[in-house]
């Protein structure tokens, strides 16, 4: 990692020499500036402040915040051993191992982290969480960071999120194609009423941003749209849209709201997360009794996965099968860095195995690999500056859509499994979340073995 070969200049740095004054830790790194946060009051944030800046730890902190927000990084991982602390990194959705730092040089770091979130540099076994701000290259960030004991030391999970709040507000910004989008747009601004259902896998998969930008593709402003959302876990705010919350420590669930909230005759109710059967019942009701639109989301894998997983929840089947008119489902898969990918033709059998017919395609799109020639031999391979040598930056979305016909429907009530409705989708010229990705394939956007790492997951 880079941050080492700079530490031991900047380390010899930190002496004062009889050439010119002493430089302070926090002079050194790269030009992020930090503001301490958690403390009771400002003071203390900028005791915590300048305390931290003091230590050598500011420097690999500065560091490894740079290198996480110019590599796309979401979370940092340092994992404390006796002797050493491993540190990955967690970018477009996988782990890249970096160079270990020495304990002591790890420490160091540590004990700056829990100052500026106002911890316990002390307590290296009780989980702490706390957060700090940066402002880099002109953006803010929102450092977020957990520690906690572990058998062997100490596992210590720091997040780095742009301020700005989500970037992806609509489904093309997403990675959703120009057609398929006019087909969900026809569907969702078209009619009266229906139920929409969204979805991404579980874990990390993205539902929140698909979510989001679902709601964003909606033509908000002719409608009266109202969501219901726990007060403790609220989605990030979307334009034009009222919000209504409820406390589940007290016992309450988007059903009790519902009742309430229909008296203003919203034509539009929107519920994130659904726990309980009373609510998915009332929900697939209220679109007949009162010719409206819901939206609901879960966590599921594709689109015939979501349709069953909201059947788990014991709505009245017919009328869930009957009212349900669309479900999205998105998969997160990175994009080849427009830099360094490197075009192939395929050959005609790999084309024909990925259903894309002849003369379509002329070439396809692969990560960089080094191919020296002859007086190369001995070169090291040059590391692309944009992705570091990743050969991927960035992610996008393969987006599946299953519009629901009559016979998905008699389906969902009589024959509920995923085979069944995976195949009555596709006999409705739905493409399955695999075809979707390969137009993508096909396009250069992402590479085979990508695309083939994704769908295993
Ligand atoms: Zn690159």
């Amino acid at each position: 990692m880079r941050m080492f070969k700079k530490k031991k200049r900047v380390a010899a740095a930190n002496t004062t020499t009889p050439e010119g004054p002493e430089v302070q830790p926090w002079e050194m790194g790269p030009a992020v500036e930090i503001t301490a946060m958690g403390a009771a009051d400002d003071t203390q944030n900028q005791a915590n402040l300048i305390q931290a800046r003091q230590s050598m730890g500011i420097v690999s902190a500065k560091e490894i915040v740079a290198e996480a927000i110019s590599k796309l990084a979401d979370r940092v991982l340092l994992d404390y051993t006796r002797e050493t602390v491993t540190v990955r990194m967690d970018i477009d959705g996988v782990w890249h191992p970096l160079n270990p730092l020495d304990r002591q040089s790890g420490d160091m770091l540590l004990a700056v982290l829990k100052k500026l979130c106002n911890l316990n540099i002390q307590e290296r076994r009780a989980r702490q969480k706390g957060e700090f701000g940066v402002k880099y290259l002109g953006d803010k960030y929102l450092c977020k960071l957990t520690s906690q004991g572990t058998q062997t030391g100490e596992r210590v999970i720091l997040i780095v999120e742009a301020v700005k709040g989500a970037k992806i507000s609509k489904l093309e910004e997403a990675g959703m194609r120009e057609k398929l989008l006019e087909k969900y747009k026809e569907i969702v601004n078209h009619s009266k009423k229906g139920m929409v259902l969204i979805s991404a896998p579980p874990s990390r998969g993205g539902l929140t941003t698909t979510w989001v930008a679902a709601l964003g593709s909606v033509d908000r402003f002719v409608r009266d749209m109202v969501t219901i959302e726990p007060i403790n876990d609220q989605q990030p705010e979307v334009e034009n849209i009222g919000v209504r919350t409820f406390d589940p420590a007290d016992g309450e669930n988007p059903a009790k709201l519902i009742p309430k909230i229909l008296l203003k005759q919203p034509d539009t109710i929107l519920v994130p997360e659904i726990a309980d059967t009373e609510t998915a019942d009332l929900l697939t009701n209220i679109v007949d009794d009162h010719d409206m639109r819901v939206f609901t989301s879960v966590r599921a894998k594709d689109c015939a996965e979501a349709v069953l997983r909201f059947l788990m929840l014991k709505p009245n089947p017919e009328k869930y099968s009957q009212n349900l008119s669309v479900v999205l489902n998105t998969r997160l898969v990175r994009k080849l860095c427009d830099s360094c990918k490197q075009s192939y033709p395929p050959p005609p059998e790999l084309l024909q195995r990925l259903g894309i017919p002849p003369g379509r395609v002329s070439s396809l799109c692969r990560q960089f690999q080094f191919q020296p020639t002859e007086g190369q031999k001995e070169e090291a391979p040059p590391i692309c500056q944009e992705c570091g040598g990743i050969g991927y930056r960035g992610r996008t979305a393969i987006c599946e859509l299953m519009v629901i016909d009559d016979k998905l429907r008699r389906a969902i009530v009589k024959q509920p499994k995923l085979e069944v409705l995976r195949q009555l989708s596709r006999q409705a010229k739905n493409r399955t979340l695999q075809e979707e990705g390969i137009l993508l394939v096909a396009q250069g956007i992402t590479s085979l073995n990508e695309l083939q790492r994704v769908m295993k997951g």
